[in-house]
Formats: C-alpha cells, sequence, structure tokens
C-alpha cells in the first residue's frame, strides 16, 4: 500500500507531526490500514466485490481514521430520512431468502435477541441480522493497532460492563452464559501499575479557556467525594493546587468556600422540597447563583459530567449533582435517598458498583462471545478469555448453511408486514447492501436499530409511537485511541488520566491495565500503549437534546484532519514539558465517532414527564406492532449495556408469544 505524503503549510502542523506517514488519513477517510499490516482499505475490496467480508483481507477492526459511524455507513439513512432514497431506489432484487426472525440492528441488543429467540424457538430456527456498518458490535466495537512488534487492542466504544444500578437477572444471566466471570476481574487486571510508577489523576488548564497551559493536581472529584472525605482542607493535593491553578484569587476562595461552607442555600425548605428545586435548577444554576462561585469555579466544573451524559453542569441538575457528590450540599440537610425525577446514573448503588468488567477491547468481547454463539464459525476458541485474542472470520459471518447469518453493510430501508398488521403472516424487509435493493421475507422482526430510524423503516406504525420513537434522542460521542510509542511523558509528568474541561477532549486516559487470555497489557514506560480521548459534543447553555442534535451534526460535519490536529496539538500541549513530540510519538490514530451514541437518558430540567410519573417515551415507542418487536437501549432510555439485552429480551418475548 502506497501512502501519499500530505503536503505541509505552516511550521506548527509540521511541529504537530500532521506530515508524518501514520495509519489513518483523511484521503481514505476511515478506510486507512493499520501500520505494518499486509491489509487492503475494505473501499478498494469492495468496488470489484459484491460481498467484500469473504476477503482474506477484510479485517474492520483494524481499521484506523474515522471510525464508528464510519464514512459509508450512514448515507442510506440519511437519504431515507431526507426523502430522496425512494426516488432513485429502482425496484428491489428479491433474495428469495426466507427466516423466522429477521432483526434489524447488530448491536449487543439485536445479537442478544438472536440469542434469547433460539432459545425459545431451537437451534434450528433461522434468523438474518442486518447492520449499516462494516463490523458487528454496535457501539461495542474493537480497535486494534500494531505499533512495532507489539499488538495492542483498545475499546472504540462501550467501554465495560457497568451500570449505576444492579444487573437484572436476566442480563447477569447471558452474562454468565456466555461464560464471563464478572468477579473475577481483579486476577486480570494490575490495579497497582499505575500507582506503582507515581502517576496519578490531574487537570489540565488550556490557555484558551483559563489564560495559561497547566496540568497540575486534580482536586475534583465526581462521585465518591473522598477527597472531602479524607481531609480534603488540609491536603498536600489542594495546597498544590491553590498554588498552581491558573484561576483567579478570588475562584481560588470560593473553590475552598464551595467545600468548607457549608451553608443551607434553601433554608426553611423540607427536605423534599429542597430537592424539588434542585431538580429544576442546573448545577451550573445553582453554583452561581446560590452558592455565588467565581467563573472559573464553573469552567472547572463545566465537563465533569461528559463521561456520563454528554452535557455539561449547565444541562445536569442540581439534585443529581448532589447525587454525584458534587460539593455545595454539605449543608443542606438533604435526606439520602433518590428525590423525584433524579437520573440512575446519580443515584449511588453499592451493589451495582461491585458488578464491574472491562475486557482490552471493552465490551466488543460481549460482542464477540455473543457472534461465537450464533455462528460458531466466525469467533473461534471457547472460552471467555480465549475471545480477547481470537481472529474473527468475517467470511462466516452470512453463509447459507448456518441458521444464523449477520449481514454486514447493509442498511434496512422498509419494514412491513406482508398484508395488514393484524392478519399477516409475514414481514417483508427491504435493504440495500453495496448500492442495490434487496428484500427477503421472514416470520418476524426485531428492530433493535436507534429508534429515531425506526418511523422511517415501518411506515404502518401509529403516529403516537413514531412521535415517541422520534423523541429517543442520541448522545454524541468521539472515542479516540491513539497508540503511542511509548509513555516515558506520562511518567515524566506522573499522570495517567487527565481531565481538561476546556480542551476538545475533555478526558485522556491512559489504557486500563488488562492482561487476559494471552493478551499483555503494557507495563514499561518505554512500551507503546494505546491513550483513550473522550469528546461530548455538546454546545453549553442549550437545552440538552437541542446539544445532541448540534454536536451530531458537529461530528458529522468535521473532517478526520481537523480531529487529528485537534489531538495532535491537545497532547503536546499536555504532555510536552514530559518530553511528548506528536510528531515523533503519535504511531496511530483511530477516532470512533459516535453521532448516535448512548440512548438519551430523561433529565429533570428538560423533560417534565420524568418529574411528574406516568407514561415514558420510551414506554411507548416498544410496543410491539404485529410481527414486528422493538428492542434497543434506547427502547428503555438507558444507556448501558444491561439495557440493551432487557430490551432484546422483552422484544423476542414478545415475538415468541404472538
Ligand atoms: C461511546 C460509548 C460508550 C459506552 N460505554 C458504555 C459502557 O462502558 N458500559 C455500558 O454498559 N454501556 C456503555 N455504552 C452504552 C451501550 O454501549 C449501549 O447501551 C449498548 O451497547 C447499545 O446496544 P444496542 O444494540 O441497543 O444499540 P447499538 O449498539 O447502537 O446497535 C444498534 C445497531 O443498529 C444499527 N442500525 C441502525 N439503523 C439501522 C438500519 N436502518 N439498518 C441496519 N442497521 C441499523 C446501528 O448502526 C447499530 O450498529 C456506551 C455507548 C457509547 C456510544
Amino acid at each position: 500500500m502506497q501512502y501519499t505524503e500530505k503536503i505541509v503549510h505552516d511550521s506548527t502542523d509540521r511541529e504537530l507531526g500532521m506530515h508524518r506517514r501514520i495509519t489513518r488519513r483523511d484521503f481514505l477517510n476511515g478506510v486507512a490500514v493499520t501500520a505494518g499490516a499486509a491489509m487492503m482499505p475494505w473501499h478498494l475490496i469492495a468496488e470489484d466485490s459484491a460481498d467484500p467480508e469473504k476477503s482474506p483481507n477484510y479485517y474492520p477492526p483494524a481499521l484506523t481514521g474515522i471510525r464508528g459511524s464510519h464514512p459509508g455507513s450512514f448515507d442510506v439513512a440519511h437519504s431515507l430520512r431526507d426523502g430522496t432514497f425512494w426516488d432513485s431506489a429502482g425496484k428491489p432484487t428479491d433474495t428469495g431468502e426466507t427466516y423466522d426472525l429477521i432483526i434489524v440492528g447488530g448491536g449487543i441488543s439485536g445479537l442478544a435477541a438472536a440469542h434469547f429467540y433460539r432459545k425459545a424457538a431451537g437451534d434450528k430456527a433461522r434468523i438474518l441480522i442486518l447492520d449499516n456498518h462494516d463490523d458487528f458490535g454496535g457501539h461495542a466495537k474493537r480497535n486494534e493497532f500494531r505499533v512495532g512488534d507489539r499488538h495492542l487492542l483498545g475499546f472504540g466504544g462501550t467501554y465495560s460492563i457497568e451500570s449505576p444500578a444492579p444487573y437484572s437477572a436476566v442480563a447477569k444471566g447471558l452474562i454468565e452464559e456466555l461464560g464471563i466471570d464478572v468477579p473475577s476481574y481483579f486476577k486480570y487486571l494490575d490495579k497497582d501499575l499505575y500507582r506503582s510508577h507515581g502517576l496519578t489523576s490531574k487537570i489540565f488548564f488550556d490557555r484558551e479557556t483559563f489564560g495559561a497551559d497547566r496540568l497540575t493536581v486534580n482536586p475534583l472529584s465526581l462521585r465518591f467525594g473522598d477527597s472531602r472525605d479524607r481531609g480534603f482542607a488540609e491536603s498536600d493535593a489542594l495546597r498544590k493546587f491553590m498554588a498552581e491553578a491558573p484561576i483567579a484569587a478570588l475562584a481560588k476562595q470560593d473553590f475552598r468556600r464551595l467545600y468548607e461552607e457549608k451553608k443551607d442555600y434553601l433554608p426553611g425548605l423540607s427536605s423534599d422540597e429542597k430537592k424539588a428545586k434542585l431538580a429544576r435548577i442546573s448545577y451550573a444554576g445553582f453554583l452561581k447563583n446560590m452558592v455565588g462561585v467565581h467563573d472559573d469555579v464553573l469552567r472547572m466544573y463545566q465537563a465533569m459530567p461528559h463521561g456520563l451524559f454528554g452535557v455539561g453542569i449547565d444541562a445536569v441538575s442540581a439534585q443529581d449533582a448532589w447525587g454525584f457528590e458534587l460539593p455545595g450540599f454539605d449543608g443542606m440537610n438533604l435526606d439520602p435517598g433518590p428525590g423525584k425525577g433524579m437520573n440512575r446514573d446519580a443515584i449511588p448503588n453499592e451493589e451495582a458498583e461491585k458488578y464491574f468488567f472491562h475486557f482490552p477491547d471493552g465490551n466488543a468481547s460481549i460482542a464477540r462471545l455473543l457472534v461465537r454463539r450464533l455462528v460458531p464459525e466466525a469467533i473461534p476458541g471457547r472460552a471467555m478469555a480465549d475471545v480477547v485474542l481470537a481472529k474473527a472470520n468475517y467470511a462466516k459471518l452470512d453463509q447459507a448453511n448456518s441458521p444464523v447469518r449477520i449481514r454486514l453493510n447493509s442498511t434496512a430501508v422498509r419494514v412491513k408486514h406482508v398484508s395488514d398488521a393484524a392478519g399477516a403472516k409475514e414481514v417483508e424487509v427491504a435493504y440495500v447492501r453495496g448500492g442495490k435493493l434487496y428484500t427477503a421475507q421472514a416470520k418476524n422482526s426485531i428492530l433493535a436499530c436507534w429508534h429515531v430510524v425506526i418511523p422511517y423503516l415501518c411506515d404502518e406504525l401509529p403516529d403516537k409511537q413514531k412521535q415517541a420513537l422520534s423523541a429517543a434522542q442520541k448522545v454524541p460521542l468521539l472515542y479516540s485511541n491513539v497508540a503511542i510509542r511509548d509513555w516515558t511523558s506520562f511518567q515524566k509528568l506522573a499522570v495517567n488520566s487527565v481531565y481538561a474541561p476546556g480542551c476538545y477532549h475533555t478526558g485522556m486516559n491512559l489504557d486500563s491495565p488488562v492482561s487476559i487470555g494471552g493478551y499483555q497489557c503494557t507495563r514499561k514506560p518505554e512500551e507503546p500503549i494505546v491513550v483513550h480521548m473522550m469528546k461530548a459534543a455538546c454546545q453549553p447553555g442549550k437545552p440538552a437534546r437541542v446539544q445532541h442534535s448540534l454536536g451530531r451534526i458537529e461530528l458529522y460535519s468535521t473532517t478526520f484532519e481537523t480531529m487529528e490536529r485537534n489531538i495532535r496539538d491537545q497532547l503536546a500541549r499536555t504532555l510536552g514539558p514530559g518530553g511528548f513530540d506528536p510528531a515523533r510519538d503519535i504511531a496511530a490514530i483511530t477516532v470512533n465517532r459516535w453521532p448516535h451514541g448512548y440512548a438519551y437518558e430523561y433529565n429533570s430540567l428538560f423533560d417534565s414527564f420524568w418529574l411528574e410519573g406516568g407514561e415514558t417515551p420510551c414506554e411507548v415507542a416498544r410496543k410491539p406492532f404485529g410481527r414486528i418487536a422493538i428492542a434497543n437501549s434506547d427502547a428503555g432510555a438507558y444507556a448501558y449495556t444491561d439495557e440493551a439485552i432487557n430490551q432484546a429480551w422483552r422484544a423476542a418475548g414478545e415475538i415468541v408469544k404472538s
């Protein structure tokens, strides 16, 4: 494979290494190849092949550049949305294929639905799973890198088995059935690795937001409040922070006061009345108007909820902030226990917190274990641990002789009953693959795809249900994985995780040190490693749903070149004092773009029904219709893997009963 060198126009780009040959490039826009891997870009294979997955070179986890919702995966769905698709669709080709069940969406919900259906209907049940991406797993995607002789894994989306509330019996049951031994996690985690090198979590102040670039200790704590519990006010960390943080002197005073004041900002109200008020104001509003802190304090906290909600403290309620143990509530005498309208993420639950497991590729391992169950030839091996290094054989996913077929690169465009929904014996599913329109028939269909898509697929659904489906927002996120040649700069700066409230990516971490199934995490600072960076695309100050819509547009319209430049610039400014040179040290970049990321979770600031009770939009949206059932984590308005599984189980049950 030949690379074309980009012409470098200015010295800054040269310093950042934008001219360097790395495994990425916007000229391929998401279809470049892994360093050293003998592999063709997929779109080149696709040009002369109706079945690119059958090529021995087809291996999406190793592709770099823009992944996640990669170029080519969404054009058909967007033309359906824009009303232009059917004008030029032409007559479909009937594949002649008939199934017991066709599932739209090959994420964990779709794969789990196939698994549950088979358990009820038997192993001979014929199932087709369609997904518009070039890889299975939905958000649960795997990234692979080769740096020198080192093979590195990363998570492209879903990070871990974890949930704010305990896994249901159904979800836990599936995890166990797949052989995942959650309590054994600590056997695989080298939990003291970074601590043994003296590394900790730090905060990076950027000059555009705070007037100076500076990396310093991070005294903010999102959830567990441990800094306060352990004599925070007297700690060395606080003293160091106070000396180094480039924020106004008044902001430093306010920051200390926020922890020490212990004032009741709503005197005279009962605990319930206070919670009701806090549920209706943002944490930013609480800090500014009730506590009266300097704007620099707001700027510091702004991005703290990004990882959970994809928005900042302007769009998270003060009641939820109290649930997360953010500061300011110690003097308010709030009764423990959730208030009305609290987000489930904000309600601490010890049992749930203990149920945690991270594979090196995140929950892509769950997707791969499910695929192994459904199409054993596609993923070799037998045990939980050996799935980590098992190489998926994409050519086996869609074989005529297999009862379960997984058809990638295939966007469903219509799902309809063959006669009226009440009496129909079959549904017909139309889909586009390689630019051509096809149909297949099935006794039933489960739509495990994003809810906003469903009204465009199923014209026959009742209007009220279509509206409820359309109300399901998605939270846009960027998960960028950067393979670097060594992490000596992290070691010199004594940091393994950075919160950067004013930067493009507001979070950055060295890979979690997990060794499992023959895969060895990086232990020495001189060795290559994956740095994981997270961005929530949001526009503070607007209602959450509006922020998500604007963020989605931003992610779709930003070129890889811009994302790459931002990554290089941020790494250089954060780690440069430790000797990091982006032109020398970056080996590969994979940006996992998720414009349709987390399921939208109801928010007491913007969704009055969430405070009032009654039927929620997701309950209306997920009602079965004739031979069509509806799954996906959207069906529970809950952005976690267990919900994708719970909803799959419900939907499969509805089909089996019908
Ligand atoms: C970046 C990120 C990180 C996350 N981290 C965690 C975590 O650490 N732990 C956790 O529990 N949860 C996490 N989540 C949430 C979790 O990943 C999801 O709740 C769960 O995986 C969703 O699975 P799903 O099958 O419901 O949806 P998805 O994974 O979105 O799968 C749906 C699939 O349907 C496809 N599709 C859509 N329309 C069509 C069509 N017309 N035709 C064909 N296919 C279509 C989509 O492209 C997609 O592949 C994360 C989510 C994101 C985005």
